[in-house]
């Protein structure tokens, strides 16, 4: 079911928090992202909505009775410390909560007075990961990436026949999943250089970034039972960026034959926004256009609705900062710019995938899109790919080259959708430096 425009979307809407109103500005009235704080004095976390340079804390706004048309039950999950009983409520209750913040937060506001005393400013907060994220999964659904990097390891055959038929993915692991702004730990590991004769336990010295993005299960399902494809897009709560920090030496010497492991569970950086399904629905596209020759795709993962709007319009930019830069107050350089909408696989026919055999998502999963690559040179998604395997390392503004991540570098994603008729909405940031390995015994 796509989700339909309503007065929530309307391009025309203004907030009375003027800084929403401010073009460029990633939290319009139109967006409305959830997100969990601390602040000094309350160490457990309150949900929250983004707008313009303030949070709305959605626990405050639901206890004075603020939210108009909202359930009990809604609004008893306002006041929870994570998203996770709201997202499990489905679309209806979703809906209800974005116009009640919608009337809230409009310039014409009858409660304008009570609802200002719910707001704070995003500087004196302190954004923490707003979802208790028991399981997740990164796919690799951009062909583009899957076929430079393949091409790397396996130049005259970049892709293996199952990548076609079927989104390929891995179990990840949640303990280590970090808000942005968190430091990243090089980590040690089994590194096997090529004119080795035996592995050595070392610091990682490939240590790369992955542009990601990823999307929130809303209501699961049962175990046993499968979502069908055409529902797929019901279950989708919303989407976040995603950074899928990666040891590429690591990875290279473990990953056959089960895949990756410790390469990547060293620290995954989340966006503490989650922008919902419903914010997006003006960004909905047709899925990813398959070249004359590609296989259809099987009947579970195909559907009318998917075929016509199972893609999101949303572009997602990477910058690079070194140490030296940001002495030198030199501003963080775009390495990549990609789009969503470049995915061979979509959410939606991840997500039918996932639980075809039966598995059963939660509310709060979270499921990864794997590296966002487009066709264009300025498209590729990790360093792996721009400096191919650190063959060709990247130049930087200020002269250093990379090949990949030294200690002190901070990567910074960043991502937008706008088109005409509609009001630019943005994802904030999912940024983190690389810091020096743990010392060794
Ligand atoms: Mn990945």
């Amino acid at each position: 079911m796509k989700t339909e425009l309503n007065e929530t979307h309307d391009p025309r809407a203004r907030s009375f928090v003027e800084s929403a109103n401010t073009s460029g500005c990633d939290f319009p009235i139109q967006n409305l992202p959830f997100g969990a704080f601390t602040n000094g004095q309350k160490s457990s976390p309150r949900l929250c909505v983004a707008i313009g340079d303030k949070v709305l804390d959605l626990g405050e706004a639901a206890g004075r009775g603020l939210l108009g048309g909202v359930d009990d039950v809604t609004c008893e999950a306002c006041k929870e410390p994570y998203l996770n009983s709201l997202m499990g409520l489905g679309s209806a209750r979703w809906t209800a909560l974005r116009r009640a913040l919608f009337r809230l937060l409009g310039e014409n506001s009858v409660t304008r007075a009570e609802a200002e005393l719910c707001l704070c400013s995003q500087r004196n907060v302190t954004m923490v990961v707003p979802v208790q994220i028991g399981d997740y999964t990164d796919f690799y659904a951009s062909v583009h990436h899957a076929s430079n990097v393949g091409s790397l390891f396996r130049p005259e055959n970049p892709l293996f026949p199952n990548y076609k038929w079927l989104p390929i993915g891995y179990h990840g692991r949640t303990s280590s999943i970090v808000v942005s702004g968190t430091k990243v730990r090089r980590p040690c590991g089994q590194l096997m250089p090529s004119s080795a004769g035996q592995p050595q336990f070392a610091p990682s010295n490939r240590i790369d970034y992955e542009v990601e993005v990823g999307a929130l299960v809303g209501v699961g399902n049962e175990l046993g039972e499968a979502i069908p494809i055409a529902e797929a897009d019901d279950h989708i709560f919303g989407l976040c960026l995603l950074n899928d920090w990666s040891a590429r030496d690591i990875q290279f010497w473990e990953y056959q034959p089960l895949g990756p492991f410790l390469a990547k569970s060293f620290g995954t950086t989340v966006s503490p926004w989650i922008v919902t399904a419903e914010a997006l629905a003006p960004f909905r596209v047709s899925s990813c256009h398959r070249p004359a020759g590609d296989p259809e795709p099987l009947p579970y993962l195909t559907a009318p609705n998917d075929a016509e709007s199972g893609g999101f319009d949303m572009t997602v930019e990477a910058y690079l900062r070194t140490s030296a830069m940001r002495e030198a107050n030199c501003p963080p350089h775009r390495v990549s710019r990609s789009r969503l909408c470049d995915m061979y696989w979509t959410f939606a026919q991840i997500l039918a995938h996932q639980t075809s055999n039966g598995c059963n998502l939660r509310p709060g999963d979270l499921l990864a899109s794997g590296t966002l690559s487009g066709p264009g040179e300025d498209e590729h998604g990790c360093l792996l790919e721009i400096t191919r395997g650190g063959a060709r390392p990247l130049l930087l503004p200020d002269g250093t080259q990379r090949t990949f991540l030294e200690d002190g570098d901070e990567v910074t994603l960043r991502a937008f959708c706008e088109r005409s008729g509609a009001v630019r909405i943005g994802f904030g940031e999912c940024s983190g430096t690389v810091i020096a390995a743990a010392r060794q015994h």
